[in-house]
């Protein structure tokens, strides 16, 4: 008999709020939920898609060992225990280090990977630790730690309360929000233009975004941290500046004036390529709006000076009164408080340790994946030779992809804890698939954190897994018991997962479930907006550094404002000349769901967008396929002529690339695109943070190729 269950939609930050109906072990079908306050019944083509994730006859079920023959499925405890076994005798022979992790995105929305993740790596001791975060929020999380202490404490955009907000190097019509969990953001956006508001949006394409707001600008890639210097400056140079309630715990502030005085808008106009007029409008109207908020994301961390730029959004929110302010950038107080009770995270942490070949500072415990490729080829002590991926696919998803896939080659064991052999975990020797998203339970440790309200919601399995079937908690934990180097550790493991921590077999979480639930409104709990009478503010108690102040000039960022003084000095860029972008799309989750056949109809989608001006200089027409090069790497793809593009600037999505062989994803390599990282340059980082530079890559050939 056909059952409706409501789920919090995992795939993304959106945390929508779902109904999926299923009959016996079949999805019926996925809808969004009504009476989720969050989501109102929003949901996007991937919760849907989460029918074709459950059915997809290419998911693993079984762990599986490469041979010299091909895969071959052995049973958990023979796979765990020869992993384990390779891992111990590795880490005896070359030492803890020579094991490097990498945790993809999805491991941040399993609640089962995060419990035991963190577990799993202090028992590791390595500190060969990497994640998709360097090659996105890195940045919003250093600048946090840095300036409150702790690298979890990220503002969020109060959008339903603000009456102006300026965007920069953000989509959030197609990703929902992102480090601002808020589902159906067009509906979010036109409310503020709606109520009289304003909404700017600073971006080198003319994104879907921009068709719900008020004004968009071109600006040229990696120099938003210029107009933003920009804009702090114009505040300093005509008294604007207004910290209000939180003036007394900041210190700081005039050194931040001093620091940045000569980025006039006259300065950095000819740069950024917006008028210096503009710039000076932009920060007066932050400053007269009633309430108004700055926000930055991934097209502002992945570029070179994509720390401050992350420090200058909160410099501009802080300097304007509107940090933890209604209608600002505000802090939520989730039920479930990653920052106390889980400590699922440490405060953060720069430069306590290097990369051993190029010398990249630690930043919050872990390793920029640029450098991991390096980390793994160049000989000598300390060598990484083993590496085990959980939930990630660094061969597409991390900065040239060719050279970390060569790489793979040269390690003694590589482990996938992945659903499906893509285009890292078919090189790996063995690959432990947990069970289906549909097949565990679910509660939001992260993304509650950075919602637009303060929210929690629970649910259980909507499916039962097949017996002896284990989620990433289970896998992690259960390797993490055969690695314990002594009795106790082991027992620590064991009495963990007993007390609380096993999503099937221990009692913790499910209480949690039971504790937030509602009698109206079984399934969730809304609070009310960020900083609802409730909770209206949350610094200065929230604060989290040593001495209880908001570090407005921390010396590392403060010492970075000499490089970008220094941008000011090139030249700018020669006519003709063409920078790289990534972006986003609604039917596409990074790498990991080409394979749902319902997101990849409607043809190929990995084109390249190109300014009318730059394909006529190119001798491209609509359609053409072109051939595209950057310092490491070359593709061939499909170009899509747009004036959404600004004029020398070029957009290939990311994700794509699923011609590698080996890899059994059959719906993907349909339509395989080509990879965005097989063109971006893991020599070039931010070198505060270490984050790739994934947006403004120098393109050094752009022609017509043979059609196919
Ligand atoms: S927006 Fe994100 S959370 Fe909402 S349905 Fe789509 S993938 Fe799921």
């Amino acid at each position: 008999m056909a059952r409706t269950q409501p789920i919090t939609c995992p795939l993304c930050e959106a945390c929508c709020g779902l109904l999926v109906t299923v009959d016996g072990d079949r999805v019926q079908h996925v809808e969004g939920d009504p009476l989720d306050p969050h989501s109102q019944g929003y949901l996007c083509p991937k919760g849907v898609a989460l029918k074709d994730l459950q059915e997809d006859p290419d998911r693993l079920r079984q762990p599986m060992r490469r041979t010299p023959t091909g895969w071959e499925s052995l049973s958990w405890n023979e796979a765990l225990d020869a992993v384990a076994g390779r891992i111990r005798a590795i880490q005896a022979e070359h030492g803890d280090d020579s094991v490097a992790v990498y945790l993809g995105n999805p491991s941040v929305h399993n609640l089962g990977a995060l419990l035991y993740g963190p577990e799993l790596l202090r028992g590791l001791r390595t500190r060969q630790r990497y994640s998709a975060t360097s090659v996105d929020q890195l940045p919003h999380m250093l600048v946090a730690h840095l300036v409150f202490g702790h690298q979890l404490l990220m503002p969020v955009p109060d959008i339903d309360r603000t009456d102006w907000m300026l965007i920069l190097g953000a989509n959030p019509s197609v990703s929902n929000g992102s480090l601002m969990t808020a589902p159906g953001m067009d509906r979010r956006l036109k409310a503020i233009v709606a109520r009289g508001g304003r909404v700017e949006l600073i971006d080198p394409r003319r994104t879907e975004t921009a068709r719900h707001v008020t004004r968009h600008h071109f600006i040229r890639p990696g120099t938003d941290a210029l107009l933003l210097a920009a804009m702090v400056q114009v505040l300093f140079a005509e008294d604007l500046v207004s910290i209000g309630r939180l003036a007394p715990h900041v210190d700081g502030v005039a050194a931040v004036g001093q620091a940045l005085s000569p980025f006039s808008p006259e300065a950095v106009a000819p740069h950024t390529g917006i008028a210096a007029d503009t710039i000076r409008d932009l920060a007066r109207d932050l400053a007269g709006a009633r309430t108004a908020v700055v926000y930055g994301r991934f097209g502002v961390s992945t570029q070179g000076f994509g720390s401050l730029c992350q420090w200058l959004i909160l410099l501009l929110n802080l300097l304007t009164g509107r940090l933890d302010a209604p209608g600002g950038a505000m802090l939520t107080t989730p039920a479930v408080d990653p920052l106390g009770a889980l400590k699922l995270a440490g405060r953060g942490g720069h430069g306590r340790w290097k990369t051993r070949v190029r010398g990249l500072p630690e930043a919050n415990g872990e390793l920029p994946v640029a450098a991991l490729a390096e980390e793994i080829r160049s000989p000598g002590a300390g060598r990484v030779r083993a590496l085990l991926t959980v939930a990630g696919n660094p061969v597409l998803s991390t900065p040239d992809g060719r050279a970390l896939d060569a790489a793979l080659d040269d390690l003694d064991l590589l482990v996938s804890v992945d659903p499906y052999l893509n285009e890292t975990s078919r090189k790996a020797h063995f690959i432990l698939p947990p069970v289906g998203i549909l097949e565990r339970p679910h509660y939001d440790l992260a993304f509650n954190l950075l919602a637009v309200r303060n929210r929690a919601r629970w649910n259980d399995a909507v499916l039962q897994p097949a017996p002896g079937a284990l989620d990433d908690g289970q896998i992690l934990s259960r390797l993490h018991e055969r690695l314990a180097r002594s009795p106790r550790e082991r027992l620590e493991v064991l009495a963990r997962r007993r007390l609380g921590v096993d999503l099937r077999e221990g009692a913790t979480v499910r209480p949690l479930g039971s504790l937030i639930q509602n009698e109206d409104l079984p399934h969730f709990l809304v609070e009310g907006p960020v900083g609802s009478e409730r909770v209206e503010s949350v610094f200065p108690d929230r604060l989290a550094t040593r001495d209880g102040r908001i570090h407005a000039a921390p010396d590392l960022l403060m010492a970075d404002v000499v490089r970008l003084e220094a941008a000011l000095k090139v030249d700018h860029p020669a006519e003709g000349s063409l920078l790289l972008i990534g972006r986003r799309q609604l039917r596409s989750n990074n790498s990991w769901m080409h394979n749902a056949a319902r997101l990849m109809k409607g043809g190929d989608r990995c084109t390249l967008l190109v300014h009318p001006d730059d394909a006529r200089a190119h001798g491209l027409a609509d359609g053409d396929r072109a051939r595209l090069a950057t310092a490491v790497g070359e593709v061939e793809v499909p170009i899509e002529i747009s004036d959404s593009m600004m004029r020398g600037v070029l957009s290939l999505p990311h994700g794509f690339g699923h011609d590698r062989k080996g890899s059994r994803l059959r719906v993907a390599q349909e339509t395989p695109g080509a990879s965005l990282n097989d063109l971006t340059d893991a020599s070039v980082v931010d070198p505060v943070a270490g984050t790739a530079v994934l947006n403004g890559v120098p393109v050094t050939r752009l022609e017509r190729a043979a059609p196919r």
